[in-house]
């Protein structure tokens, strides 16, 4: 590891705590995904995971760090991206590296290095991970974001375009997010040459109350004009020449196609010429996700296009066209807890394990081995106290709870507690796995499709409870510290209110 200036290490902004004491805290712009959030992420993935089940993409994973070159030469030296955002740094070897600021440079640089040309194509690939772009860090813009993507490379038909925004739709639409498609065609690079200079000659006339930003895009990027977001540039972006004029034949036909297949899918989608993504490699197709509730844009949820060049222009084989698109996946779970969209937790257990004394420990944590390969489990097995115990099967809000005392122990039995409405019963062991499967059944819809539970569902499922076989007093079980276990859960939520958790 090289050696660390002093200096470097003091200047690492620190928080004041209550205590007096500084802590070192996340760099700006960069956060932590914390476990209780971690469902929305896992959801907005498992959607993207069945999407490319769906439509046939294979997951690629590509190094966060790569050649700074790279994306100079891809993403385009004048881009935003690659000029004022991109975290590069030359390494302790002498190599200039850049942390990815998007995923399609490092997805096209494996299909070219591991000949996936000789694959049958197109080759489809997704991927996701987190990008690094030194944005004014911002509600919705971070400095480390995260993006799911798909690229379908070696295709050149209009049929791929459609399909992919349709897989980014119905991805949004699966998460219960409403959006409507933003598309455009941007042409192929004879098309835009026209329109550049129709363009060019358009803003000059206005260049007296043109944004720095605009005046720059001018000579450097005639087609990022159009991506102006400043309030006095909309006037005149309103009024722009538009790219659909310039299209040649090819490109015309091109987009025609695209937007006939959705129409045929019945796609909700807006043709917006205003649309032409900030990086140099796109071509024809263009499109955005904006959510339903934004109606001007001003955070889009994904968007992608085609980039027919880009294999060519990184070495590859000439013509080599290709399209795909990426979503934001901070907006989109953002997106989910705005609209509090009850999203599955895959580390939600059903059933909880305490045990009572040294005996019943030993037993239940090998009992414990074959049961959590069969269900969704909790447990807190270093805890002794049964109330702390309870505590937690509380906190995890579980439907069952199982109950191990010297007595269970002795007569092969186990104690299993309905945590919607308190019943419990005594169940010989050999039946334990038949029973559980059973009642878990309960939450699994005529479909087959788990329920949620929350709040409400429990509530449901109090009232539909079943009658229970052999309710029983636990004291005659020698479960002596379950206390009021059998006047039902609230005694021992109350009870366990009042004391203070022992080592939770
Ligand atoms: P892009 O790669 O710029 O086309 O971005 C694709 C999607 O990523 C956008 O539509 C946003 O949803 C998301 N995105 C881009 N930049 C950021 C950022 N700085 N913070 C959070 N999300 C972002």
């Amino acid at each position: 590891m090289p050696r660390m200036k002093k200096t470097m290490i003091e200047e690492v902004p620190k928080k004041k705590t209550s205590r007096g004491k500084k802590e070192i805290i996340t760099v700006t712009g960069m956060r932590d995904i914390l476990p209780q959030d971690q469902k929305y992420w896992q959801a907005v993935y498992n959607s993207t995971k069945k999407i490319a089940n769906d439509y046939g993409y294979g997951l690629i994973d590509t190094p966060i760090l790569e050649y700074a070159e790279l994306y100079v030469k891809s993403t385009g030296k004048q881009t935003d991206l690659v000029e004022k955002e991109m975290y590069s740094f030359t390494d302790q070897g002498g190599d200039f590296l850049a942390a990815r600021p998007e995923g399609t440079p490092g997805v096209v640089r494996a299909y070219i290095q591991h000949g996936m040309v000789n694959l049958p194509q197109p080759v489809k690939m997704f991927y996701h991970g987190p990008m690094f772009r030194h944005e004014k860090p911002q509600t919705g813009r971070y400095r480390q974001l995260h993006q799911a993507g798909f690229e379908a490379i070696g295709e050149d038909g209009p049929t791929l375009d459609a399909q992919l925004i349709l897989m980014g739709y119905n991805i949004m639409n699966d998460l219960g997010v409403d959006v409507v498609v933003q598309v455009n065609s941007i042409g192929c690079v004879n098309c835009r040459e026209e329109y550049k200079k129709a363009l060019v000659k358009y803003y000059k006339q206005h260049s007296k109350v043109l944004c720095e930003n605009c005046l720059l895009r001018m000579n450097k990027n005639p087609m990022r004009l159009l991506d102006c977001k400043e309030l006095g540039c909309q006037p005149i972006k309103e009024e722009a020449p538009q790219i659909l004029d310039y299209l040649d034949d090819d490109c015309k036909k091109h987009f025609m196609k695209v937007l006939e297949y959705l129409d045929e899918l019945n796609l909700p989608y807006n043709l917006n010429p205003r649309i032409v993504r900030g990086l140099d490699y796109y071509n024809r197709t263009v499109f955005e996700y904006w959510s339903a509730d934004d109606i001007e844009g001003k955070s889009a949820l994904g968007g992608g296009g085609r980039f027919d060049g880009l294999v060519e222009l990184m070495g590859g084989r000439e013509n080599t066209p290709a399209c795909g698109f990426s979503l934001g996946v901070d907006r989109v779970v953002a997106k989910l807890r705005e609209k509090e969209t009850i999203v599955p937790d895959d580390y939600q257990p059903d059933i909880f394990f305490a045990q009572l004394g040294e005996s019943a420990k030993k037993q239940a944590i090998v009992l414990y081995e074959s049961l959590r390969k069969k269900f969704k489990m909790s447990q807190a097995f270093y805890k002794d106290s049964l109330k702390a115990q309870l505590e937690s099967a509380n906190r995890f809000k579980v439907k069952y709870c199982l109950i191990l005392g010297q007595k269970e122990v002795n007569e092969d039995t186990i104690m299993l507690r309905d945590m919607n409405g308190g019943v419990q019963e005594i169940i010989g062991l050999g039946k334990l796995e038949a029973e559980l499967i059973k009642r878990l059944e309960k939450y699994t819809s005529e479909d087959g499709v788990e329920i949620i539970d929350t709040d409400e569902t429990r509530a449901a499922l109090v009232s539909k409870k079943r009658p229970h076989t052999q309710e029983r007093d636990t004291e005659e079980n020698n479960l002596d510290d379950i206390g009021d276990l059998s006047s039902g859960f609230t005694a021992i939520e109350d009870e366990v209110e009042a004391g203070t958790p022992d080592d939770y």
